[in-house]
């Protein structure tokens, strides 16, 4: 009998293997550029190698930002009208839903992440931003008005443009990587932008798809350039890059502090989706059939791996045990396995370093005193970056576990009295993400919502990005937005115009 924690390579579908099996290369300028410098590719839930990407640096990167240069103002990109781009982008999505099979079998082995959330969420979810943005380009448009001039100077009319902003550079990380790259593609293409994608070095491979669909869907060369390589070396680089007018980053906070010094020392605008510390409140009067389940999956979906997660859980004291058990069965009886079954709801972490790091912060909170680690179903310790689900009661909150983003399945659970203090302890955090409220009083959602420090609050569900609705944080969690009219915003920029009559 086959392994339960150990993907099945052989299931997979011949085009995913040949994917795997592919030679290491950049996509720029509308080729494969191969590279005899590589990085491997790794199951993450058997460890070993599967394939192998190019690790790409300043060489590769200004011969991207070279073409991204070039396409911006080449008739082909830059003289077509709306309803091309809308057609195009269009194309791009009816590509990523003909392949999602493919995609979410490539996500899945690349990432770890289980095949249901892979497939809906992340490839069809993406392919849903894509179809949002497509409707975008036929409504950029700038203001008319009438001007009063100086006394005597004559009559004026003003009126604003809005172009593209010039070539995006975006960099994503690990967690979700073909919804992180819609995030930033979707709308650079909307408003005429070229892109420069840096994906994460552990999970490159559905960048490279995406180039790959890109293409076939009829984008002029240089519009869309994939550079694979590691942080420091290709991300920088594409930081640095006087060529790049615009960065759209999506990562942890200590790596977005270090890109907004360099582009702001640079001049360079910037978007930055960073960490996150989420609170979920949950009152005494809210349905606890739907918050418990709720504020489980919110946390354990894609193993913790979600900028959003809810890793910080106030329950209000008369509920306080009840939910705890509730919680704690709930944990023990999700599916743990290798993704590509279908009925896994959890799978491994993405690498040996994250394993370690968050089973790093589960030792240090079981050693603390007054604090506990409940732990949910059991995992094959050997094979993989298997963890398995912790619920954490006892800690102080000013502990490392309740301050820092595990990105793990780790849910830290705390009790308060009443409104007034879960606001309080919700909004101690360095963080501003998101936030959960489960309660039935509409006026107290109404109340706390308001008073959350954070970019997104989520009342009485678990939560999803939508994207005509704009994602971001406050606080350590960033600044700009991704999705909706604002993430389009921040790729354009406008120029004023002024005319004596
Ligand atoms: P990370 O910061 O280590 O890496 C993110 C990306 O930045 C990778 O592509 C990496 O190669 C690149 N990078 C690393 N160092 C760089 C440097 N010096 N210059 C330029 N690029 C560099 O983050 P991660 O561990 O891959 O991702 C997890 C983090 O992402 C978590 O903190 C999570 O909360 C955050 N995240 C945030 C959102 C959001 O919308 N706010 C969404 C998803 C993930």
């Amino acid at each position: 009998m086959s392994n339960p924690f150990r993907h099945d390579l052989s299931t997979l579908a011949p085009a995913a293997r040949a994917w795997l099996a592919r030679k290491p290369a950049h996509y720029i300028d509308g080729a494969w550029q191969a590279s005899s410098s590589t990085l491997p590719v790794i199951d993450p839930s058997s460890g070993e190698q599967v394939g192998e990407i190019a690790a790409g640096g300043a060489n590769e990167v200004d011969a991207a930002v070279a073409a991204a240069n070039a396409a911006l103002k080449s008739p082909e990109w830059a003289a077509i009208g709306p309803f091309a781009r809308e057609r195009l982008i269009m194309r791009l999505v009816q590509l990523i839903e003909e392949n999602a099979a493919v995609l979410a079998q490539i996500e899945t082995v690349d990432n770890g992440m289980p095949s249901w959330f892979a497939f809906g969420p992340t490839i069809m979810g993406s392919a849903d931003v894509y179809r949002y943005y497509a409707g975008w380009p036929t409504k950029i448009a700038g203001e008319t008005m009438v001007v009063e001039g100086p006394p005597g100077a004559g009559d004026f009319r003003g009126f604003t443009q809005r172009s593209p902003v010039g070539v995006v550079g975006a960099i994503v990380p690990w967690n979700v990587p073909f919804l992180m790259a819609a995030w930033k593609l979707a709308p650079a293409l909307a408003a005429g932008c070229t892109v420069v994608l840096k994906p994460a070095e552990d999970t490159s491979l559905s960048a490279l798809m995406l180039a790959s669909l890109v293409e076939q869907a009829g984008f002029p060369k240089g519009v869309f350039n994939v550079v694979t390589g590691r942080g420091p070396e290709a991300g920088e680089a594409l930081v640095n890059h006087p060529g790049v007018a615009k960065i759209s980053f999506t990562g942890s906070t200590a790596t977005g502090r270090r890109i907004g010094e360099i582009a702001g020392r640079n001049l360079k605008k910037h978007t930055l989706e960073l960490g996150g510390k989420s609170p979920v409140l949950l009152f005494d009067d809210a349905r606890l059939d739907d918050a418990v389940p709720g504020a489980a999956s919110s946390i354990f979906m894609n193993a913790g791996q979600i900028c959003v997660a809810g890793s910080r859980l106030y329950v209000q004291g008369g509920i306080y045990d009840e939910v705890v058990e509730r919680l704690h069965a709930h944990a023990a009886s999700l599916s743990l396995g290798a993704g590509l079954s279908p009925d896994v709801f959890m799978g491994p972490l993405v690498s040996a370093a994250q394993k370690a790091r968050v089973t790093g912060f589960l030792e240090r909170a079981g050693a603390a005193a007054g604090c506990e680690v409940l732990r949910g179903a059991p995992v094959d310790e050997d094979g993989g970056y298997f963890v398995s689900p912790a619920i954490v009661t006892g800690a102080a909150h000013d502990a490392e576990i309740s301050r820092s983003e595990v990105f793990g399945p780790v849910l830290s659970v705390y009790r308060f009295d009443d409104e007034d203090e879960a606001l309080a302890l919700a909004n101690d955090s360095d963080y501003g993400l998101a936030a959960t409220i489960w309660s039935g009083d509409i006026s107290r959602v109404m109340r706390v919502s308001e008073a959350l420090e954070c970019g997104k609050v989520l009342v009485n569900n678990g939560g999803f990005p939508y994207p005509g609705l704009p994602e971001g944080g406050r606080k350590s969690s960033g600044h700009g937005k991704d999705l909706g009219r604002e993430a389009l915003d921040s790729c354009l920029q406008t120029k004023t115009v002024l005319i004596r009559m």
